[in-house]
């Protein structure tokens, strides 16, 4: 086969999923395709493979991240339910929490949000700045909860309290990571796809955070389901491999079931990476710290100190290893979060 069919046969099979995913009810929040741009100085600065960014600190909402694509498909589940509430947890610097506030205000439905203490910090600016400011700057009621509490079960006792005074609540469950959340990274997939091939650009590689686990899970049933062989790699931020990778390969398998496509998951398509979660969920690292920095001044970008920037710190020591040896082009998907950044102003206020 030539580099033309080959080419063309593949936006044929994102062109099917495309048509798939069309039939799930789904609302417009995302600005979307995200952008899709070579990182050429911070490649220089490696010498090893081309690093390209995927926008997805760009989906425009609130600042934009990642949940915004799940959340397209899970509030137009709440609006097909006729939901006038949404519930959702994370922990206090919640990308997904901000993100589901913004898309509530926008769809004209309250929202309640459970904030877990998962680091202990008191710092203000933490506890009330970055994410939370925004939550509470969208009208969302934020409610907090100590470091282990079981947020599901809070969330189911706070929609009884809300179905009581006769009110119809959504649960999203925290990270948007479910089958519903997860075909927002399906299409994702296909929109990068389409994008490569319509730049000529071969992808060896997509590596990107990974935490509550629907980011990664849609990109494995995505790639499944347009057989590409794209090797993709979570950078754990929380849970050990065993654990994100049997998390995420679960929610892959009930994902492709949701999405119909019929394709088998190969338990060996899942990779996560837990080597670069250092002391624990939130809580930084001298890596993490520095590709921040890094890539700031090299190529203008804001990671974040919770899930960007330890998966980039995970990229960048990789590259430096070596493990992409042999390899043209490595795709990091930029997950946003640098709201988070004012949330832990204390570790880059100063040079
Ligand atoms: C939530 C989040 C992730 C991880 O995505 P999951 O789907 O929860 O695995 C990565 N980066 C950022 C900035 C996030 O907010």
């Amino acid at each position: 086969m030539n580099a033309y069919s080959t080419q063309t046969s593949v936006k044929d099979r994102c062109d099917a999923i495309r048509r798939k995913l069309a039939t799930f009810p789904r609302v417009s929040l995302a600005h979307l395709s995200t952008p899709l741009e070579p990182m050429d100085r911070l490649s220089a600065h490696l010498g090893g493979p081309r690093i390209w960014v995927k926008r997805d600190d760009c989906t425009g909402l609130s600042g934009g991240g990642n949940k915004t694509r799940k959340l397209e498909f899970l509030m137009a589940e709440a609006q097909a339910q006729e939901a006038d509430c949404v519930i959702t947890q994370g922990a206090t610097q919640s990308n997904h929490a901000r993100q589901t506030a913004a898309a509530a205000a926008i769809l004209g439905l309250d929202c309640h949000i459970l904030l877990e203490d998962r680091t202990g910090y008191t710092d203000p600016d933490y506890t009330d700045n970055g994410n939370v400011l925004l939550d509470y700057l969208h009208g969302a009621t934020v409610g907090r909860r100590p470091g282990g509490t079981d947020m599901a079960a809070e969330m189911e006792t706070l929609a009884d309290q809300l179905r009581a005074e006769g009110h119809r609540p959504y649960i999203i469950p925290g990270g948007g990571s479910n089958p519903v959340g997860a075909l927002g990274y399906v299409n994702c997939v296909v929109e990068l796809l389409t994008q490569a091939a319509d730049m000529d650009l071969g992808i060896d590689a997509l590596v990107h955070a990974t935490g509550s686990s629907g980011t990664q899970a849609g990109l494995v049933a995505g790639l499944a389901a347009v057989e590409s062989d794209v090797h993709l790699l979570g950078i754990g931020v929380r849970a050990p491999r065993e654990k994100q990778e049997t998390m995420v390969y679960d929610l892959a398998c009930k994902t492709m079931e949701h999405l119909g496509a019929g394709f088998q998951i190969e338990r060996e398509s899942v990779r996560a990476n837990c080597d670069y979660v250092g002391p624990g969920y939130g809580l930084p690292t001298n890596e993490m710290q520095d590709a921040v920095r890094l890539l700031a001044r090299l190529e203008g970008l804001l990671f974040d100190p919770v899930y960007s920037g330890k998966g980039l710190a995970g990229l960048i020591d990789l590259v430096q290893r070596g493990a992409f040896a042999g390899q043209k082009n490595i795709v990091f998907l930029h997950t946003g979060g640098s709201a988070a950044l004012f949330g832990y102003s204390h570790l880059f206020s100063s040079n």
